[in-house]
């Protein structure tokens, strides 16, 4: 799953409120007891399992009226293990009909009791792990009866959505869809849940001839009904959990396409059809390259993607049939503000890291969701290079630091109050930075390697967290508990003092590096750091391994060097504090190669905004080839004389109407609006006006005004 930002702060939100619970006095006649829910140890263990589902098989059609979806389901299902006669189902709010053992074409009715929300169906004798039987349940589900703080906890847990449903809303379409994760698809078909439940599936999905249908997949066949229905009948050969059975149902116009010899199928509102291929023509290679890198090809039987309106969430990767919000219903001038690559190639990677292999308990999470962020670095490396992937990164790791609180609690959490609260910066963007570095640690080879061993090793079942550093311990043959340890489990982060000096009575080089996070919380961290020793604009790369509290590393050198830039890679998760000069930033952004040394130079000079060669050199990067540190630079203007401004005056013009990237030159408009005489450019603005980014535009008519 994606989480759009506002759903992810409503989240946070609701965390503070449940997470922050203080002692409060309860009077009971005379007894007094002290009540301290933060105090009663909790442990997020797996689901225990008893009965395992083979296949379910769902017949459904539904009443826009009342939003009711009508269903009878065939169970296929075995004891777990142990012997038993019942079946225990999660059904949420349902109506049901009948309850039978199916033998032959037989239906013998079931004994069962139901609260509500547990069916338990008592079989017709005890049934061993080696004994099948299918179950037939005739119900009425009644999503929108659910009560939001009694039966579900938001109202983004209905599991499934009627839009517009009695058709009043002149500007949206009428559709259903779901939203399975995490435990909502009982809300609309009786089933397990359980994220290490996983089953083959059958949908017969019944509706009016002018809708559309999607599910998991491929469609089998349709048939007229002859009374204006129609049944499509959609079948999933391979297992998965059942939370991402997915159905949507609309007007939408397919425009297909291809990867190797599957289908792959963009389901869009017929408006947007002619931006599908635009939007989401990058999935074929996306499919290629996830494929070749993790050495599992793409392992479903189709890939299709659909946009819904009102979407709870950003984007989820229910199986072959992944589900996004509105915002991808995009025009062609909208799509060069924001393409959403990185939304795509998430959903996408859950498809091996998620559905493939699924995190066998909601504590697990971080391994669907971490992989999948990191998904989208690599696709970024991949298609645009080194620097475009490193500020995905830098997103990433802003995300994480910019939450304080939640930097609290460790990656893998088995004390989560709820566990949509697992869905956060720590899960996604932390997990996503702690891959990187798990990469850099063992070595591209090793890593790809051991993801390769992972998704063979676990296919089509679960996995825990020492499940993945089985993989890269057999692989790399290292031991790797001290970096699981310390990153998957555990809180917080390394917050580090970096001095460098030089000694001239013993010609050497001394980096002392201090620990200061608080470690009465906090690991004292093992790290692994390059470290570039630059003497003119040739540099010598040290390896060092940062692992105590207080740490004195001294290189022999016969001169003073240039720049000792630590952390040469620039990966590490931290907060650094460093003592850099003037002087040195500078060095950094003309000699050191990465787009995370200029930026870091950058973003330090623009602090010593009154020091000519500061200002001289993020002029500089006003040129510079990464779009994000051009965007940034523009931040001098500010710092700048009359008469300095005046000399930049025709670059930041050319930026607004020539830089490549719309962000740049609509903040090249939005700069020389705010900065120069807007009366002596209006020139400039009546040709930005007419720019294809909306962004332009928008920026473009505010200079005008
Ligand atoms: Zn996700």
């Amino acid at each position: 799953m994606k989480i759009k930002m506002t759903l992810c702060c409503q989240i946070l939100a609701a965390f503070f409120l449940t997470a922050c619970s203080t002692p409060k006095m309860v009077n009971l006649d005379t007894v007094t007891v002290t009540e301290n829910v933060a105090d009663v140890p909790i442990y997020r263990n797996a689901y225990t399992r008893t009965s395992d589902i083979i296949n379910t098989r769902l017949d459904l059609s539904f009443d826009w009226d009342s939003a009711y979806v009508k269903g009878r389901a065939s169970i296929l299902a075995k004891p777990y293990f142990y012997s038993t006669d019942r079946l225990n189902l999660n059904a949420n709010g349902f109506r049901i009909n009948n309850v039978s053992l199916v033998h032959n074409d037989d239906k013998k009715p079931l004994e069962y009791t139901y609260n509500g929300k547990i069916l338990s169906i008592k079989l017709d004798k005890q049934y061993s792990r080696n004994e099948n039987y299918t179950v037939f349940i005739d119900y009425i589900a009644m999503p929108y009866k659910l009560r939001v703080g009694e039966d579900i906890t938001t109202d983004g847990d209905r599991g499934i959505y009627f839009i517009n449903r009695e058709g009043r809303e002149r500007s949206k379409p009428r559709q259903i869809w779901t939203q399975g994760e995490t435990e909502c698809n009982s809300n609309w078909f009786p089933t397990i849940n359980d994220p290490q439940e996983k089953m083959t599936q059958e949908l017969n999905i019944t509706v009016a001839n002018e809708f559309v249908t999607l599910s998991n997949g491929t469609l089998e066949f349709s048939s007229l009904n002859g009374d204006g229905t129609r049944t499509d009948s959609w079948r999933q050969e391979q297992p998965h959990s059942t939370y991402l059975t997915m159905l949507a149902v609309g007007d939408f116009t397919i425009t297909k396409d291809k990867w190797r010899d599957k289908e792959v199928s963009y389901y869009t509102e017929p408006a947007y059809a002619s931006t599908a291929k635009l939007v989401f023509g990058n999935t074929p290679e996306m499919m290629e390259f996830f494929s070749g890198k993790l050495g599992v090809d793409y392992p479903w039987e189709k890939y299709s993607q659909i946009v819904v309106r009102d979407f709870v969430s950003g984007a989820m990767e229910n199986t072959t049939a992944t589900v996004f919000f509105e915002g991808l219903n995009m025009t062609e001038g909208q799509y060069l503000d924001e393409n959403y690559e990185d939304i795509i190639s998430h959903e996408l990677f859950h498809h091996w890291f998620g559905d493939l292999v699924t995190a066998e308990s909601w504590s697990n999470l971080p391994l669907n969701e971490s992989f999948a962020t990191y998904g989208e670095y690599l696709w970024d490396e991949y298609k645009y290079g080194r620097d475009a992937a490193d500020l995905k990164g830098l997103e990433d790791l802003s995300a994480y630091l910019s939450n304080k609180d939640k930097r609290k609690v460790d990656v893998i959490r088995f004390d989560y109050a709820d566990r949509d609260h697992m869905f956060d910066e720590i899960s996604y963007q932390k997990g996503g930075r702690i891959l990187h570095m798990l990469r850099k640690t063992v070595g591209d080879d090793a890593f790809f390697k051991a993801l390769n061993l992972y998704l063979t090793r676990h296919a089509y079942k679960n996995a825990e967290i020492h499940d993945l550093r089985l993989v890269f311990e057999e692989v790399s043959g290292m031991d790797l508990n001290w970096f699981f340890n310390q990153w998957f489990l555990s809180s917080g982060h390394p917050v580090l003092n970096i001095s460098t000096a030089y000694d001239t009575d013993n010609k050497e080089v001394k980096i002392n590096i201090k620990q200061s996070q608080d470690l009465s919380v906090n690991p004292l961290y093992k790290i692994p750091l390059s470290v570039d020793i630059y003497q003119g604009t040739k540099a010598e790369r040290k390896e060092i391994v940062l692992e105590k509290k207080d740490q004195t590393f001294t290189f022999p050198l016969a001169v003073s060097p240039d720049l000792v830039n630590v952390d040469a890679e620039k990966y590490i998760l931290a907060e650094k504090q460093e003592n850099k000069t003037l002087k040195e930033y500078a060095f950094q952004y003309q000699n050191a190669p990465l787009f995370m040394d200029r930026l870091e130079a950058v973003m330090k000079l623009l602090d010593m905004k009154d020091e000519s060669l500061a200002k001289s050199i993020v002029i500089m990067a006003l040129k510079d080839q990464s779009w994000f540190i051009r965007y940034s630079a523009m931040a001098v203007l500010e710092h700048l004389t009359e008469d300095e401004r005046l000399a930049v005056l025709k670059q930041i013009k050319d930026m607004t109407l020539h830089d490549k990237v719309s962000q740049v030159r609509a903040a090249a408009v939005a700069n020389l609006a705010k900065y120069y005489r807007a009366a002596d450019n209006r020139d400039v603005f009546i040709q930005t006006v007419k720019d294809k980014s909306p962004a332009v535009i928008r920026a473009s008519n505010s200079a005008l005004k």
